[in-house]
């Protein structure tokens, strides 16, 4: 282990938070962390990390923070008050922050964040909790080049594909952007599932044989047996991705884009939240779509 590797502190040890944060353990950071389960600091404390008590004690000497909870409101309650991540860290330390989140909650903590003598990233990722698991996320980080370079190395032991795209804000915008093509994706190879079955088609067979061709992608390399198996644990609830079609709605009117089909996905995943699945994977989208065509699901 090499001592010039950054003290890292994390704080959100969920689906995602988890995983990245034992591959940055495995790469041979020091990881300090925080989240609200105990039995998840249990885990970081298995894989070799350390568990702190309080934000304020897993910050105090880190070099990078790392946060990566559900939202805006999180981030908003860990950064801010006597408490938080900004009043706590020392000065000169990078904060990446990793959850998705509206572009403009990343601006405005980057510049509470600068008062401080805090550098800031928004880092959003993509890839789900087996890109998480396996170190292949894509990260889409806004920021300043030389903190993107300083971060670099800790970002490669999470992800392959890692763009710097712009100044502050601009990973949430790119990483909203990519939350509108996952849902449609989803919505419709759900759609085409249902077409399929009550086609009396093989199911399996035709699902290969489309992921071969141009409807290929990954949603249906990485959904495919959720589809299949009716297997709807999460992975990627739909609650969270409820909350990101509200950003990328919300940011595409700001800048006056219009996203027809975009808006619909989003009425359908709310339609599923309030049908009571919001803590299904996003997959589950399958499921308004077997409801609309007559089943009882
Ligand atoms: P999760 O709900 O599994 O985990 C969130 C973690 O944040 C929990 O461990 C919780 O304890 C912690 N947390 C919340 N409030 C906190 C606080 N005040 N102090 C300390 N810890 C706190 O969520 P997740 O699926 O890991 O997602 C995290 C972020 O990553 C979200 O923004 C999500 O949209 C994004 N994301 C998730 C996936 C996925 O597939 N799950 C993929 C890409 C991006």
């Amino acid at each position: 282990m090499s001592n010039a590797l950054p003290k890292i502190a994390w704080i959100g040890l969920g689906i995602m938070g988890s995983p990245m944060s034992e591959n940055l353990i495995k790469a041979g950071y020091d990881v300090t962390g925080f989240t609200l389960e105990q039995e998840k600091l249990d885990r970081l404390t298995s894989a070799g990390g350390s568990a702190a008590d309080s934000i304020a004690e897993a910050v105090r000497d880190a070099d990078v923070i790392v946060t990566m909870v559900p939202a805006s409101p999180q981030v908003e309650a860990i950064a801010y008050g006597p408490d938080g991540i900004l009043e706590n860290a020392r000065s000169g330390a990078l904060l990446i922050d990793m959850s998705s989140i509206t572009p403009q909650t990343s601006v405005d903590l980057a510049r509470a964040a600068a008062e401080k003598g805090i550098r800031v990233l928004d880092a959003p990722v993509s890839g789900g909790e087996a890109g998480a698991v396996e170190a292949v996320l894509s990260i889409m980080v806004g920021g300043g080049q030389v903190d993107f370079d300083a971060a670099r190395p800790l970002f490669e032991a999470l992800g392959r594909t890692v763009v710097l795209c712009g100044p502050h804000g601009c990973g949430q915008t790119v990483k909203a952007a990519n939350q509108l093509i996952v849902a449609v994706n989803i919505q419709a190879c759900a759609e085409a599932v249902v077409f399929l079955e009550k086609s009396g088609v093989d199911l399996a067979a035709a699902l290969d044989v489309l992921n071969g061709g141009l409807a290929g992608s990954t949603v249906l390399t990485r959904k495919k047996d959720n589809f299949l198996r009716r297997d709807f644990r999460p992975g990627f609830r739909i609650d969270l991705h409820h909350k990101d079609m509200g950003i990328v709605t919300d940011a595409a009117r700001d800048v006056g884009a219009a996203l027809p089909v975009g808006a619909v996905v989003a009425q359908l995943v709310a339609s599923l939240r309030a049908q009571g699945d919001g803590g299904l994977d996003h997959s589950a989208l399958l499921r308004t779509v077997e409801r609309l065509s007559g089943a009882q699901v």
